[in-house]
Formats: C-alpha cells, sequence, structure tokens
C-alpha cells in the first residue's frame, strides 16, 4: 500500500504515519527527517538542505526528489509505505507519478489530513520532536512519558528550531502557495481524500482506517 500523507505543517502528518506504519508494517518516509538526520551527521546533503529549512523554505526539487526516489527503491518499500511531507509542489508530484509508472507502479491513497490555520499555531507552540527518531509530541496533547526523553528510542525531546513563531508562519505560507494546488492534481487523479484533523487522535486514526482498511 503506498499512501501519500499530505497536510499543512502542524496538521499531524508525523504522528499518525507513525501509526499508520506500525500498523501496516510499512514504512513511513518523512523528507524533514531525512533531512535532520543528514544534518546531525552534517553530510553535505543536510548542509544544503539547512539553508533553506532555517527560512521555512523548501529545499531544492532536484534534491529532493533524488534523496525520495532512491529511497523508494530499498528493500523495506517492497510492499508500500508513507510518503510524509513529500511531495511538496507540483514538480515533487509529477515526478513522483511519472518515476512510479516506470515501474508500473503508482500510489493507492492520498489522505488530506485537513486543519483550520489557529488550531495549527495552537498546536505548534507545544509541539515537540525527538531529536534522534523524529518521533512528534505535543506538551499538551501527547506528552512524552518521561519529560524531555522519546518514548520510542530515549533520545532527546526539544522544539525544532523551525518551529519557532516567525518560521511556523512562512512555512505555511509556502504550503498554500505550493504545496495545497498539489490536492487538486491528486483529486483529478481520482485519488484523494480528507480527513478532519482537528479532531481527537483516536478519532483521526479511526478515519484513516476507515479509508485505507482494517
Ligand atoms: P517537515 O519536517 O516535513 O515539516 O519539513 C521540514 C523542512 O524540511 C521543510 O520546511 C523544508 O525546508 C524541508 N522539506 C521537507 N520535505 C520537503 C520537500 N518534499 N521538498 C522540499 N523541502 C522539504
Amino acid at each position: 500500500m503506498k499512501i501519500i500523507l499530505m497536510g499543512a505543517p502542524g496538521a499531524g502528518k508525523g504522528t499518525h504515519a507513525r501509526f499508520l506504519s506500525e500498523k501496516y508494517d510499512i514504512p513511513q518516509i518523512a523528507t524533514g527527517d531525512i533531512f535532520r538526520a543528514n544534518l546531525r551527521e552534517k553530510t553535505p546533503l543536510g548542509l544544503e538542505a539547512k539553508q533553506y529549512m532555517d527560512q521555512g523554505l523548501l529545499v531544492p526539487d532536484e534534491l529532493t526528489t533524488n534523496m525520495v526516489l532512491s529511497r523508494l527503491q530499498e528493500e523495506d518499500c517492497r510492499n508500500g509505505y508513507i510518503l510524509d511531507g513529500f511531495p511538496r509542489n507540483l514538480n515533487q508530484a509529477r515526478a513522483l507519478t511519472e518515476a512510479l509508472a516506470a515501474l508500473g507502479q503508482e500510489i493507492d491513497f492520498v489522505i488530506h489530513l485537513e486543519i483550520e490555520q489557529d488550531v495549527i499555531l495552537h498546536r505548534m507552540e507545544g509541539r515537540r520532536v525527538c531529536e534522534r527518531c523524529g518521533a512528534s509530541y505535543n506538551l499538551k496533547s501527547l506528552p512524552p512519558r518521561v519529560e524531555g526523553v522519546c518514548d520510542y528510542c530515549g533520545g532527546a525531546v526539544v522544539q525544532r528550531p523551525d518551529d519557532a513563531p516567525e518560521t511556523v508562519l512562512k512555512r505555511l505560507d509556502v504550503y498554500h502557495e505550493q504545496t495545497a494546488p498539489i490536492l487538486d492534481y491528486y483529486r483529478e487523479l481520482g485519488k484523494e481524500a480528507q480527513v478532519d484533523s482537528g479532531a481527537s487522535i483516536d478519532e483521526v486514526r479511526a478515519a484513516l482506517v476507515a479509508i485505507l482498511g482494517e
């Protein structure tokens, strides 16, 4: 099962992608996490990506698309995957469609996690992530069991530098200008489904399973 999870920054893509990855036993491929992991290792890719991430801008398409397409060739993607944070503009969406078509494949589901902007801003204040494995938390609704420590890997749970309020606003602009138009692209391909991500985590999970199957 090949799934794309779409939604504005703070819509809950990371949280729900992790749940779906465990439920369906397919990898979560989160481009932001891959860039952050590269940055921790100070790879050339990570250092290049940082210049854009710090400003809330998209990393150039060629870099991003090549990175994702090569990740999709890995063995663990054989039975499917969840794309979290990719594609983020029409150019990336078309490149993905073409690369999959060349292999006789296609995306099965594109799920849009819909949410109001004021709910996003409220959530982003409390948002924290694990520095090591990228797991998402929220101080109000989903805190780690031990303060500052990841439930999954024991890494440090911190605020992302690009979750600072000014950068969040820039990222939301980029989302509306460049990413939201992809929804029409997938709607025309008959792939898009919507879930109200303002609901509770359990309700969103139930809605996702209703679309994807048990
Ligand atoms: P995220 O963790 O998904 O919020 O991504 C954090 C940052 O990584 C974004 O603000 C972008 O700078 C960069 N990024 C993640 N995914 C992409 C993508 N598909 N295309 C370009 N830049 C991306």
